[in-house]
């Protein structure tokens, strides 16, 4: 019986992943940064290794040739691994972003995004999987830019962006520290939600607290806004409540001035824990000369991403909206 592809990939990097665990007591996640690099580059990095372990790794990955799989396949491997490592122990702001979310952003992306080449920013790039799901889909010339202030995560953006061959530049850094970036057409973030600890960091945002810590994603849109040409567009993946919080005031007095809301499409409260974790899709354009809002906002909510039907009609109603209101 042939192996599907990502069937064949996943075991590929789980069973080499768990060599490398225990051989360079490590957890499984580093282990799989370090299998990719290792794949990606055809040898084995790691000096630690014994000599039975290198033979045994290099007979696996000569059995395997990256150029017989799509960049989807490979992304889903990796994706599927990821998730078996982050089982063990990952914080929900570290969690990746879901296929059939990446799919929808995609989706927005490329209806939004009218040119056929333009840079794109996630600040919040994590493993990687958001971004690479919408270059996946985009038939488009992106330059891509990706932040993230957790080493681990943003190392395997990195092994996932070379395995996919795609082009993104990394930043391990804190996002709300000074980006040293060129302007960007687009940004993309699956916002980490909370408290941001470093008070004096955020008096230089127009949205620090009035008192006490600031929110994270509050700063977040702020500093993605920043970062953006005029008229390019933002899309966020926000808590449902995010204008109902104590801070949300500051939050509406600043997109009244900087942005215009293009959309807000709830997602499925199924596809959370409970209904508090539950999020949307924010969509935003950044203010500039020329730049109209729409006669009335997008605005869905979203059946289940699994039902084919209820997604045509939701794609349909998005699509009925384009027409009435962006040509
Ligand atoms: N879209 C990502 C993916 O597909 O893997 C997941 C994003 S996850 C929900 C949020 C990310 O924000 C995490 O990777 C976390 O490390 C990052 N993060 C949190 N605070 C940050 C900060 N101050 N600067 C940069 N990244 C930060």
């Amino acid at each position: 019986m042939k192996i599907a592809p990502v069937e064949q990939l996943f075991t590929l990097f789980n069973e080499t992943a768990l060599v490398l665990q225990e051989e360079l007591s490590c957890t499984y996640l580093e282990a799989l940064a370090e299998t990719g690099e290792n794949l990606f580059h055809g040898s084995i990095l790691q000096e630690e290794v014994s000599e039975i372990t290198e033979k045994r790794l290099n007979k696996q990955y000569k059995e395997i040739n990256l150029d017989n799989f799509t960049k989807e396949e490979i992304r889903k491997a990796y994706q599927l691994v990821i998730l078996k490592g982050m089982k063990e122990n990952v914080q929900p702001n570290h969690q990746m972003t879901p296929d059939s979310v990446g799919m929808l952003i995609s989706y927005l992306v490329d209806k939004f995004m009218a040119q056929s080449s333009f840079r794109l920013l996630d600040p919040a790039i994590g493993t990687g999987n958001l971004v690479t799901t919408v270059l996946n889909q985009l038939q488009k010339n992106v330059q891509s830019i990706g932040i993230d202030i957790d080493d681990l995560l943003i190392k395997l953006a990195y092994v996932n962006a070379n395995l996919q061959e795609h082009p993104i530049e990394l930043f391990n850094q804190d996002s709300l520290e000074p980006l040293f970036i060129d302007p960007v057409d687009a940004v993309i973030a699956d916002l980490p939600v909370g408290y941001y600890p470093n008070d004096v960091r955020a008096l230089d945002y127009k949205l620090k607290a009035e008192k006490g810590h600031s929110y994270a994603h509050h700063l977040f849109m702020e500093q993605s806004v920043r970062h953006t040409k005029s008229g390019g567009y933002l899309f966020f993946i926000i808590p449902n409540g995010l204008f109902e919080s104590d801070q949300a005031h500051q939050l509406r007095d600043f997109f009244k001035e900087e942005v215009i809301i293009q959309g807000v499409l709830q997602l499925p409260i199924s596809m959370f824990k409970n209904k508090n974790a539950a999020k949307s899709i924010l969509i935003l354009q950044k203010k500039g000369e020329g730049i109209a809002a729409p006669k009335q906002a997008l605005l869905a909510n979203l059946p289940s991403l699994s039902s084919a039907v209820e997604m045509d009609n939701i794609l349909k109603k998005i699509d009925k909206w384009f027409q009435d209101n962006k040509r």
